[in-house]
């Protein structure tokens, strides 16, 4: 029985929406982020904020809620250059990758969470990677997700479970699933509270824009994470329009 996790937690809506699912779950739950030298710190920042208000408004997940930990991966600025981590313009590539692409990110970050979970005590590993809004980035995808959860189970010779509540529900989706997480956490207006708290202190515009204030939260409004978001969230409130809304078991 697993009853401690590790969330990936960028400050971003997906990793939200996956720490509030861990909270919902996992009595004991750390958060851990990793500062490669991004463009824009913004997210960096603003993860603390969704700390803080988590605490405030949800007093049950406040128990559970224990250390974050953040770490230092400058490295992987070194080696890769892209437009997260350089001042170039998002683009496409020949091999039909978006220049955002840093290889092997997410492997890196898997790993490091891993051996810092093994240290903590923690056997579950929780990340909002995704392949339905997939820029198709292949350490995303499930099958990666899997290889990694064996690999680093024998590896580090501990038995690690790596969840991806988001891996098969679109923005929509995302924003229903923090609805109802929202609306069983035991707070009264739980729903509109979580869903209300992503909009407002999550990032996920590839800018670093908090200029401007929309319906769905800050940003640009115009780079591809921005244009995800604004649609997941029209649909979410399009009254008829039906999203997966069930929890993931
Ligand atoms: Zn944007």
């Amino acid at each position: 029985m697993h009853t401690s996790a590790l969330v990936l937690f960028s400050g971003g809506q997906d990793s939200t929406t996956c720490l509030a699912y861990a909270l919902s779950k996992y009595a004991h739950v750390e958060t851990v982020a990793f500062d490669y030298r991004q463009r824009h710190h913004v997210e960096l920042s603003q993860r603390l904020h969704v700390l803080n208000a988590l605490r405030a408004q949800f007093p049950q997940w406040a128990q559970r809620l224990k250390d974050d930990h953040l770490l230092d991966v400058a490295v992987l600025g070194e080696v890769s250059e892209t437009s997260l981590t350089r001042d170039t313009a998002m683009a496409m590539q020949a091999n039909g990758l978006p220049n955002s692409f840093v290889p092997g990110r997410n492997l890196l970050f898997l790993t490091l969470a891993a051996a810092l979970a093994y240290r903590r005590g923690l056997d579950v590993l929780v990340t909002g990677v995704c392949e339905t809004d997939f820029s198709g980035y292949p350490d995303c995808r499930d099958d990666t997700m899997k290889a990694m959860q064996i690999a680093l189970s024998l590896g580090m010779d501990k038995r690690f479970l790596i969840e991806t509540p988001l891996m098969w529900i679109d923005k929509a989706a995302t924003w229903q699933l923090a609805h109802s997480l929202g609306e069983q956490s035991g707070v009264t207006e739980g729903a509109t509270a979580l869903v209300d708290l992503i909009v407002e202190h999550t990032h996920t515009c590839y800018l670093g824009e908090r200029s401007q204030r929309h319906a769905w939260g800050y940003g640009c409004g115009t780079c591809p994470a921005c244009v995800l978001r604004a649609k997941g969230f029209e649909t979410y409130n399009s009254p008829g329009e039906s999203t997966s809304a069930s929890l993931p078991t």
